[in-house]
């Protein structure tokens, strides 16, 4: 596949949503705090639904990005937007030093229609920001393929038409079936997409709002999870045991496969990300140390 490539290579990023509370933001920040001993790359923050938390996730960039010291990169949808009136929005993120974009053309709310001068999709809105400034944009991919696909082919071409407009990497979808993950590569690299393919990796938390949220977005829940998950959304010490097991061994094969780059879906929760981490042997200087 893309060859192996040493574990001390390895390295992470943290999705952090934003919180709904003046309460809840401030609790973020010592999850932050905790999140940042892993040594990640960058941290994330996502943008609701059509720029329902437009206000607040810029607050929780410029506040992460000031506590941690690290680079955040801001999620931004296009859907329900002008194009004026995002690209204004992407030179205040330029002027203000935020380099980072993850740049998402995100869902319509149910009935509606996207904005005729807006940006129709993730493609265009690389171009988009591209013509702004030189920031580092990722966008997302689907394994599984997303569901308004019109098939698996039309979705990798769609794929290729972001990364030729100038993103620098993509970030897949979480998806369970590590073999469906590295076929998906496979394929991509095929169909002459070279930047980086970064997993998403979801730790499991409450097992009944994975499978809802997951039916939403078109990610699948193999059985084995099913069985492997059963009553343990009661007892959750032990479901975060079962959950680091599972996304590690995930990592690993990953890992094997030369794909070193992990985007963890946080879900503002730093323990079991920590531990996945830790497994993974960061921060570095626990690999440094097995090393010696
Ligand atoms: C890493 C990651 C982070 C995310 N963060 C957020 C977030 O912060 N906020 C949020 O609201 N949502 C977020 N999402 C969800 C995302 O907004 C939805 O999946 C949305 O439905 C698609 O956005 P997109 O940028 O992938 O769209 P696009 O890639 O533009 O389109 C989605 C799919 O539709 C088809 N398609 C679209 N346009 C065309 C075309 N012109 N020609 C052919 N096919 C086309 C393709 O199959 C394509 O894969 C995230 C998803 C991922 C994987």
């Amino acid at each position: 596949m893309t060859g192996q490539t040493p574990e001390r290579d390895i390295s992470v990023s943290f999705e952090l949503f934003p919180p709904k509370t003046e309460a809840g933001i401030e609790k973020l920040g010592h999850t932050v705090d905790r999140l940042a001993e892993a040594g990640p790359a960058y941290f994330s923050v996502t943008y609701g639904a059509g720029g329902s938390t437009r206000e607040r996730t810029r607050q929780v960039v410029d506040a992460v990005a000031s506590r941690s010291g690290l680079p955040v990169a801001q999620h931004l949808t296009c859907v329900g937007a002008s194009r004026a009136e995002i690209d204004r929005q992407a030179q205040g993120l330029w002027d203000a030093g935020i380099r980072r974009i993850v740049a998402l053309r995100g869902d319509l709310p149910e009935g509606e229609t996207l904005a005729e001068d807006g940006y129709h999709d993730g493609a265009e809105l690389v171009e988009g920001l591209r013509r702004i400034g030189d920031f580092d944009i990722s966008v997302a991919a689907y394994p599984e393929v997303h569901p308004e696909a019109a098939s698996d082919q039309g979705d990798l071409d769609h794929l290729k038409r972001k990364i030729d407009a100038g993103a620098n990497r993509a970030i897949t979808q979480y998806a369970f079936d590590t073999d469906t993950v590295l076929r998906f590569v496979d394929r991509a690299r095929k169909a002459g997409i070279s930047a980086p393919i970064v997993p998403g990796i979801m730790p499991v938390a409450n097992f009944a709002s994975l499978k809802r949220f997951s039916s939403g977005c078109g990610a699948s829940i193999p059985t084995w999870m099913e069985e492997m998950f059963a009553g343990l959304d009661e007892t959750p010490d032990l479901r975060s045991m079962v959950a680091t097991s599972v996304a590690v061994e995930q990592c690993r094969r990953f890992v094997a496969e030369g794909l070193t780059e992990f985007h963890i879906y946080t879900l503002n929760k730093p323990d079991v990300t920590l531990a996945i981490c830790r497994a993974l042997g960061l921060p570095a200087t626990i690999r440094a140390d097995r090393a010696a």
